[in-house]
């Protein structure tokens, strides 16, 4: 029979050259950059070799007026950086996929605080890109920096072509480029014939596709990135309207078009707010307009989805940046007909806080991501085991369920003891909350492979004790025991316990997603969350109280709430949604006491207090790892009565989720591997 998915296997012309499929790694940001080369090289190498027909990489900035540091992005500024780009094509290039390079010029975006020369733009204005608030002016382009423009990428298209790669972009998204904002009525004041109607401001983006073809078009292709549609209505682009315009004018003149919504976290949603195929209603109309093949992203990870994008003709290559970054070998495993494999993105964005917090790109459902080079981490392969001993885990949450499928995946004989009914740990309790079902993916995917491996015995409802785990005889233990929430809001802020926090109705998230008719008792009840964690969780009990009809209060010291969903491209999103449920927001607050029926209010800055009336209060504070077993078994590993014992995630440190996953991977690659001396991985220095 043949593979229902065999479509997506199709060869897709574009241009002078040919994809060997039609999975599509659009660019995307990784925290590497121009910084850590071969990090980067590795990264992009794996999804080539797991069967990504086109790699591209992230923004490369093309000239240094165009730099967008504190950031880590690509850059070409000039010949000396070919090399480092070299490095990535050639491993894309090894596994017969093609390379593709997003050249960019920033304009507005980039506020060149390293190079120190003026940013360029249409016009004169405040940058929007770095903190979004940077004290920086953009100086309006005359028509020679209009030239020189025209030059720099033209001559960065031909370093690109000397480095290897064999498609080219211009690139005209996420509002953050030139190109683009010379097309932005909001962007462009312009009175000359770059400004004005929409012939005159896509003129300059129409001359970089046509100078590109003409330096390297003979042998690459060359392809545009375009936001269609802004969600801004008609302070934006949309795809009804300039979107469609700009299409139906550039339509044959590009290799490919590659289409997306923007800005940034419209594009890559998270699953709170979007599902896969989010853009298809945006982008769907592309096709229609032209017959080069059109790219289009949408968290897909379903195969039937994808098949469905392209027999529908809303796509011809499936675009991926995160589905990628979860599973880099999801088109193998479709063509190998194992769906079950596939590592399905969660839609969590941790992997952006890689962009965002200036780190290497990290994956909550893929702990190998970002660790291809430095560790030498191979997503899909990893070293049998070196004797038959066995392992014994306790705590099935995302630590636990990975150390056990990892050190299954090696071959040891593992037992995973778990003491409530069903395994997933803080994974299956979160995954319960408002917007949070795509999480149980982590747990899922894990759970699907362990049933698979005969040597890995899973035990729920097994609560284990140190003696009872010095009873089983076992010798290798792994402590994978989580962490619980504080109850007295002892967090980063409040250094002692707050006033009050015994009281009665003064709750924990743990309490929280235990029992839930703490909450179906309180319709029309005050409540007020006092958040000093600031991810996801304050955010999400405050919706999951103010859904039952709870009067909801959300006080938080950081100057907005769920501050750290920033990096994740959330808070905006977070805070509306708050808003719109009714749900007061109190920002740089902090939660001073708790009495019966009200709690009092500080702010920090002018010290003024307030009170709030209180049914109920919920302190999501400081969390304390459960790590006491480890403690008691400490003294019979130095008695030698165990071999080895290792405590991991949560319970070594309280962190994420990716954390946690990350953490127990860790454990099993390094299970009975030799302690190394210093730094456990390798370092990307500067050669002096
Ligand atoms: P992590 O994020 O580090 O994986 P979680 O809190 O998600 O941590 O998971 C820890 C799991 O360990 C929970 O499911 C919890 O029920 C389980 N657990 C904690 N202590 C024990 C114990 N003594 N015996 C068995 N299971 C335990
Ligand atoms: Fe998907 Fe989250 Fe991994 Fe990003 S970090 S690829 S959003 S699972």
């Amino acid at each position: 029979m043949n593979n229902p998915y065999d479509i997506l296997f199709e060869t897709v012309r574009i241009g002078p050259v040919v994809a060997p499929n039609r999975f599509y790694q659009v660019p995307h940001c990784n925290g590497f950059g121009h910084r850590m080369p071969q990090g980067l090289a590795a990264m992009r190498g794996i999804k080539a070799e797991g069967g990504w027909g086109v790699v591209c990489t992230e923004e490369v900035e093309i000239h240094h007026s165009s730099d967008l540091s504190p950031y880590f992005e690509g850059r070409l500024w000039d010949d000396a950086d070919i090399p480092a780009l070299e490095l990535m094509a050639d491993a894309v290039h090894k596994h017969g996929s093609l390379a593709g390079i997003e050249l960019v010029y920033n304009g507005y975006d980039a506020s060149n605080m390293y190079s120190r020369v003026p940013s360029l733009a249409p016009s004169s204005m405040g940058t929007i890109g770095g903190s979004g608030y940077d004290p920086v002016q953009t100086r309006r382009m005359d028509k020679d920096d209009i030239r020189n423009l025209r030059k720099w990428h033209r001559d960065a298209a031909l370093r690109a072509k000397r480095a290897g790669f064999d498609i080219v972009y211009c690139y005209a998204a996420h509002a953050m480029t030139v190109p683009i904002q010379f097309i932005l009525k909001r962007y462009n004041n312009r009175t000359d014939e770059y400004g004005g109607s929409l012939e005159n401001r896509v003129r300059l983006f129409r001359e970089l596709i046509e100078d590109t073809k003409d330096a390297v078009g003979d042998t690459c292709a060359v392809v545009v990135r375009f936001a269609v549609d802004e969600l801004l209505g008609e302070d934006g682009i949309t795809h009804q309207g300039e979107g469609y315009d700009v299409v139906a004018m550039l339509a044959e003149l590009p290799d490919l078009w590659d289409v997306n919504i923007s800005g940034w976290s419209n594009d890559s949603v998270t699953s709170r707010f979007g599902g896969e195929g989010h853009q298809e209603k945006y982008i769907s109309f592309v096709k229609g307009l032209t017959t080069k093949p059109v790219v289009g992203v949408g968290r897909y990870t379903s195969p039937d989805s994808m098949v469905s994008a392209i027999k529908r003709g809303v796509m011809d290559m499936i675009g991926a940046a995160r589905p990628s970054i979860a599973d880099p070998f999801l088109p193998t495993k479709i063509r190998e007909g194992r769906i079950e494999d596939i590592r399905e993105c969660i839609g969590c964005n941790i992997c952006i806080t890689g962009d965002t917090r200036y780190v290497p790109i990290r994956c909550t459902q893929n702990p190998t991501m970002g660790e291809e080079w430095r560790r030498d981490w191979h997503p899909e392969i990893i070293s049998p085991k070196k004797s038959d001993k066995d392992v014994m885990i306790i705590g099935a949450g995302p630590a636990g369920l990975e150390a056990a499928r990892a050190l299954g995946q090696r071959g040891y004989e593992v037992t995973l003891l778990e003491a409530r009914k069903e395994l997933g740990g803080r994974v299956l309790r979160e995954s319960a909350l408002p917007g949070l079902n795509e999480w149980r993916r982590v747990m899922d995917w894990r759970m699907t492979q362990i049933k698979k491996m005969k040597n890995v015995a899973v035990y729920p409802s097994s609560p284990m004790t140190a003696a009872e785990i010095l009873e089983t005889g076992a010798q290798n233990i792994i402590l994978a025991t989580g962490a619980t929430w504080r109850r007295d809001g002892m967090g980063r802020t409040l250094r002692k316990p707050i006033h009050g926090y015994d009281l009665e109705n003064v709750f924990n998230p743990d309490d929280l997603m235990d029992g839930k008719q703490v909450i179906s008792n309180s319709v029309n009840s005050n409540w007020v969350i006092y958040d000093d964690d600031h991810y996801y969780m304050g955010g999400v009990l405050a919706e999951l109280l103010a859904e039952q009809g709870c009067h909801v209060s959300l006080v938080t010291p950081a100057p907005f709430v769920s501050f750290w969903s920033q990096f994740t491209l959330e808070q905006e999103r977070i805070q509306h949604k708050l808003m719109k449920l009714g749900v007061k927001l109190y920002a740089k607050t902090v939660l001073s006491g708790i009495e019966s029926d009200c709690v009092r209010l500080t702010d920090t800055i002018s010290s003024n207090e307030i009170e709030l009336q209180r049914d109920g209060v919920v302190l999501v504070s400081d969390r304390i790892s459960n790590d006491s077993i480890y403690y008691e078994l400490n003294p019979a590993l130095e008695a030698g009565k165990l071999n080895s014992l290792r405590v991991i995630g949560d319970a070594e440190a309280p962190n994420i989720i990716a954390q946690a996953v990350f953490s127990g991977h860790l454990a099993a690659r390094e299970f009975e591997e030799d302690n190394v001396e210093g730094t456990p991985f390798k370092v990307e220095r500067m050669t002096i």
